[in-house]
């Protein structure tokens, strides 16, 4: 934990240590360089140090990354992406129905203004008729991508640069959605994190200045096979069964089924 005493009591203010060569060394620590003084933001590649190249294709798969073990996640400049104060759905896992929800559902009115969360350009913008309806995929140069789902309309194009507050799309009920929200996540490299764990949409403001992603504490899931038992998927994933019990409220004599997403870590 050492490694996080520099990040401590620091503002947005504060000038942030920043290592030289970041992710191509595997340095575990990851920072935006941006952060050090006198260096630009790329918004035309926006965290170039992370991705590994940019398309409009894969919402959520990134071929050939390496996942630092630390990325630290500087929110300033951020704006909310909706002034809606009211959550409707949280983030998380759903043990008794076998499935995850990825992001966060806000309230929101058909025809609302949907914001973008902070500078970027925009990786996809498309109509996905069963899942997130019309929606946005946003790269940022703090290492963020942000997805706003169901939505009425789209008012950005794929590779457009956009800044934080910048209108991108009109709130609404399409998809896979029963009243009109919007879905919201936070993802580095594929990875969801909870957005509550940096926007705090009850008092409409930012809930922390740096946020410290770390693979190890980084929930993973697996979606059962044909023939998995739960002691099968234990050591294919390098845990215990006991910790999948407890991860999961169940117990090691609970009958798992194909399909079901359990948490393994
Ligand atoms: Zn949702």
């Amino acid at each position: 934990m050492a490694v996080f005493l520099p990040f401590m009591g620091m503002t947005a203010q504060d000038e942030i240590p920043v290592r030289p060569s970041p992710v191509q060394t595997m340095d575990p620590v990851v920072v935006p360089p941006y952060l050090s003084v006198g260096t630009a933001v790329d918004l035309d590649n926006p965290a170039a140090y992370l991705y590994p190249d940019w398309n409009n294709e894969y919402v959520h798969t990134f071929e050939g990354a390496i996942l630092p073990d630390t990325v630290v996640v500087s929110t300033k400049g951020y704006s909310m992406p909706t002034d809606s104060t009211y959550i409707t759905d949280k983030y998380g896992y759903r043990p008794r129905r076998g499935r995850m929800h990825m992001g966060l559902d806000v309230k929101v009115r058909i025809g609302d203004t949907i914001r973008a969360a902070f500078d970027g350009k925009v990786r996809i913008s498309r109509y996905e008729r069963r899942g997130y309806g019309h929606y946005l995929v946003l790269r940022h140069p703090n290492g963020l991508e942000t997805v706003y789902g169901h939505l009425s309309k789209r008012l950005v194009d794929e590779n457009d640069i956009v800044h934080a507050g910048d209108p991108i799309g009109l709130g609404g009920n399409s998809g896979r959605s029963t009243g009109s929200h919007l879905h919201f996540e936070t993802r580095i490299l594929g990875n969801a994190i909870n957005p509550e764990n940096m926007f705090d949409f009850p008092n409409h403001r930012i809930a922390t200045d740096f946020y410290v992603f770390t693979k190890n504490t980084r929930e993973v899931y697996y979606k059962v096979r044909s023939g998995d038992t739960l002691s099968g998927i234990a050591m294919k994933n390098s845990t215990s069964v006991s910790n999948i019990c407890r991860l999961n409220g169940i117990s090691k004599n609970t009958v798992i089924r194909v399909g079901q997403t359990l948490r393994v870590n």
